[in-house]
């Protein structure tokens, strides 16, 4: 091909995780050619991809891509969907449109290098590019490394390695124009890919909750900036403050870049406030530090880090997982979670650490259960800081909180939740119980019970394991595994 139809030749942008305009430096280079683009975005058929979206997933997807498609016309261009592998589609979207490169965002998923080497071999000889651009995390993950040259496994060293580094590049705003192809190329229609939930419809009332695209994603971070960030530190451990960012869905479909929220706390958190921007960029570090460990260990999402935990005697209970997944197990704290989670799609940090906790400690259900769970109902299920989280939790992952420091759900409620106002949201039945009891109804009087208008074992579940109980059998089990 002659330099001067290549230098007029499409170029197609392929939308993964980075559903988004601004910051964006595949589609930046795109956009600076002044070439046509492309915009696709491909939806692997479910049965070739283990780690499909699930519903709560597929829901967001949807709206984010229509989001997408509303800011591509705007520029005078569109999205262009796609079904199928690919390994098969991008060819023949090259084929179809003339398009000489390809643009690609890095992807830190298993196999995910494979995956883009492949694509790469077949492209090649159709005279097509693939242009691979980092844009998804705040420093290349191969820059990040031990003083020995390998991967981290401890969070702390790890951030500091973060902290030594250049600060991450400024983000850049989205493209002035993206000329789109002379001919239309084909797409196929959202409505068809059936992302949304129909019978039944679960999702009633979630787009008063949540606004998923790129101007929700910076909404979310400006109004968190504005109100919650100086606080942050203090609160961000309380679930019935709702102190935290909210933007983990955002982040995940790459709607919002984390150099955008890294360079929007420290700007806008003043110093003076507490500890300035640290405590919030700490957390967006951890983002970084999962998509670290699942590059290195992309056996993450199945396997326990630690290898002994392949051992450990966990107790295969569908009930007990059943009544966890339902908000039915008795223990306050953990049902308004559980609840959350099923109402909106998403559940604060503090509650899923004792929420996983009590499924695994308390009822002894595998890890990899819940975690399957929470990939299908979270609007932010996210394969690396999903696995890596739950391990942690497990005490199975790196870094993890050791497996004999278990939670007791009475004292979690008590201490992040003091006066019961977010039991009281989630768990209605019980809004009239005194903040004494909120945590554990059933040490109330029987007096009590009445005035607050609740019947044990019928409103509201009796707890289904006794908590000193379950520690010692939690114990027990963790003994047999070091035996
Ligand atoms: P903020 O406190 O405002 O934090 C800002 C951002 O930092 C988050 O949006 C997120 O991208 C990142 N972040 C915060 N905490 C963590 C963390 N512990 N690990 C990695 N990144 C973090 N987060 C997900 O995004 N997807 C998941 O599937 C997921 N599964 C989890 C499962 C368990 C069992 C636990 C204990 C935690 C899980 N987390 C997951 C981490 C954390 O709970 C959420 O990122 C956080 O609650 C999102 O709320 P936020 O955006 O208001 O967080």
């Amino acid at each position: 091909m002659s330099s001067s139809t290549e230098a007029r030749s499409p170029i197609i942008h392929w939308f993964r995780k980075d559903l988004r305009l601004a910051d964006n430096p595949a589609l930046a280079e795109a956009a600076k050619s002044g070439r046509p683009v492309v915009a696709v975005y491909i939806l692997k058929p479910a049965d070739s991809d283990p780690w499909a979206p699930g519903g709560a997933g597929r829901w967001w997807l949807h709206h984010s891509l229509l989001a997408l498609d509303n800011s591509l016309r705007n520029l005078g261009n569109r999205l262009v969907l796609r079904r199928g592998r690919s390994r098969d589609i991008l060819p023949e979207l090259a084929r179809e449109t003339g398009a000489t490169a390809v643009h690609v965002e890095r992807l830190t998923e298993p196999r995910a290098t494979e995956i883009d080497a492949e694509i790469e071999n077949l492209l090649k000889p159709l005279g097509v590019k693939l242009r691979v651009f980092g844009g998804n995390l705040l420093f290349p993950p191969e820059e990040i490394k031990t003083k020995g040259g390998g991967p981290y496994k401890v969070f702390t060293p790890f951030y500091k390695a973060c902290l030594g580094q250049a600060p991450p590049d400024s983000p850049t705003p989205p493209p002035a124009s993206l000329p789109r192809p002379r001919s239309p190329v084909k797409s196929d229609s959202l409505d068809d890919w059936r992302l949304l939930p129909t019978k039944p419809d679960w999702s009633a009332g979630w787009l008063d909750l949540w606004a998923p695209g790129e101007e929700g994603a910076l909404g979310r971070l400006e109004k968190f900036l504005e109100n919650s960030a100086a606080g942050y530190e203090e609160k961000r451990n309380r679930p019935d403050l709702e102190r935290t960012s909210r933007l983990s869905p955002h982040l995940h479909f790459g709607e919002i870049s984390a150099r955008a929220c890294w360079h929007g706390a420290t700007s806008d958190i003043k110093p003076e406030a507490g500890k300035g921007a640290e405590p919030f960029l700490r957390q967006i570090v951890w983002r970084e530090f999962s998509r670290h460990l699942l590059c290195h260990w992309p056996t993450f999402p199945e396997k326990p880090f630690r290898k002994e935990f392949n051992r450990f005697p966990w107790a295969r209970d569908e009930t007990a997982l059943g009544l966890w997944q339902r908000g039915l197990t008795g223990y306050p704290i953990v049902d308004a979670g559980m609840r959350e989670l099923r109402a909106t799609g998403w559940m604060h940090n503090r509650v899923r650490m004792i929420a996983a906790s009590f499924l695994v400690k308390h009822l002894l259900v595998p890890w990899q259960d819940g975690a399957a769970w929470f990939w299908d109902t979270l609007v932010d299920a996210d394969l690396a800081n999903n696995s890596v989280s739950w391990q942690w939790v497990a005490g199975c992952g790196v870094d993890a909180a050791p497996f004999f420091r278990i939670f007791n759900p009475i004292l979690q409620g008590r201490r992040f939740d003091p006066d019961g106002v977010y039991v009281r949201r989630w768990i209605p039945e019980l809004a009239r119980l005194s903040n004494r009891h909120i945590h554990e109804p059933w040490k109330a009087s029987k007096q009590e019970m009445e005035d607050a208008g609740v019947c044990l074992g019928k409103d509201y579940p009796f707890p289904v394991v006794d908590h000193a109980t379950a520690r010692i059998r939690a114990l027990e089990a963790f003994k047999q595994l070091r035996n």
